[in-house]
């Protein structure tokens, strides 16, 4: 059997048809539908405030991707403070220093 053609093997169009079977079309390239579905250039709702649904911006793309971002970067700072505890919690406790060691390191700080 020959080997099915690259073009065959394209993701298919769920949309559904009139029949009610999905319309199995291949998807324009980076939508997720065909061109007769909503994947042709220019179809679809306007980005941003021009969009219908459109209230605060909070919702937006960007607004959503900064969010992710911060949060991330929280996780990384929480991850960061947490290894400094463990390197520091390997130093002698405040009473087994040795003469002239100014020492210093309380304990892992208080962090939500
Ligand atoms: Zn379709």
């Amino acid at each position: 059997m020959r080997k099915p053609l690259p073009m065959h093997l394209a993701r298919r169009c769920l949309a559904r048809t009139r029949r009610g079977s999905p319309c199995q079309g291949p998807v324009v390239r980076g939508r997720k539908r065909c061109r007769m579905h909503g994947g042709a250039d220019g179809s679809g709702a306007p980005h941003g405030p021009r969009n219908g649904n459109y209230r605060t911006g909070f919702w937006t793309k960007e607004a959503i991707a900064e969010r992710r971002f911060a949060r991330e970067l929280l996780r990384e700072a929480r991850a960061t403070l947490n290894q400094v505890d463990e390197i520091l919690a390997l130093l002698p406790p405040p009473g087994l220093r040795s003469e002239g060691d100014p020492g210093g390191y309380p304990g892992p700080l208080q962090r939500r």
